[in-house]
């Protein structure tokens, strides 16, 4: 399955704000955002004239990227989501959500989304007591993640869960047993992603 291999930290200096790809290095002096703030590249220190197709682009890129996913991915959610009822920017919110790698790092059993991929790519985690080794693979209400009987990752994964303070209210954990539960499809107040969706909506809408 492709993914995006460039650099976490120059993502970060791109969109100009921390996307805490990392894990517990962004929480630190040594995240490359608060030395080293501005674009990568030669001419990143330039001043760029802000017109709104760029902002539109900027908010896009920073979906994909927070979330780990390639362009032609991204497009076909906002279709998926366009195709549903109600309001498309939250539907692509919401099945960007539940995708299952990042309710691993929602439950708190990854420090970043990206090391929630590799740990489901790896088949470290069961739904509803079946291994399921596909990131994108969508939750639904009801559904229960655990970590797989006899999975050599089990260390890592009580460590990720010491370093989280705080579970999404649409899901419940059970950091004790390695399992969690979807209670619910988040609404957008309990998507905590500083994305503006509705810019991402007008760019593909053109
Ligand atoms: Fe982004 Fe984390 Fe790198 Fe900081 S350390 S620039 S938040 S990926």
């Amino acid at each position: 399955m492709a993914k995006d291999t460039s650099p976490a930290c120059k993502q970060c200096r791109r969109e100009g704000e921390k996307l805490f790809l990392k894990g517990e290095r962004c929480l630190g002096d040594r995240c490359a955002m608060e030395r080293r703030s501005y674009p990568p590249g030669e001419h990143g220190r330039r001043r760029v004239k802000q017109t709104e197709y760029l902002m539109q682009l900027r908010e896009k890129q920073k979906a994909r990227r927070i979330y780990g996913i390639l362009e032609k991915q991204f497009r076909n959610y906002y279709e998926k989501a366009n195709r549903q009822g109600g309001i498309t920017g939250e539907n692509l919110l919401r099945l960007l959500e539940t995708r299952l790698d990042n309710v691993v790092y929602r439950l708190g059993f990854a420090v970043s989304r990206r090391q929630a991929r590799q740990l489901v790519r790896h088949g470290h985690f069961t739904v509803n007591g079946r291994r399921v080794n596909i990131p994108s693979y969508q939750v639904r209400p009801d559904d229960v993640i655990a970590v797989r009987e006899g999975s050599t990752a089990q260390d890592s994964i009580r460590e990720a869960t010491e370093l989280t303070s705080l579970v999404s209210p649409w899901l419940q954990a059970d950091h004790d047993n390695l399992s969690g539960t979807i209670l619910k499809y988040p609404e957008r107040d309990e998507i905590d992603a500083p994305v503006q969706e509705q810019l991402i909506v007008e760019l593909y809408s053109k």
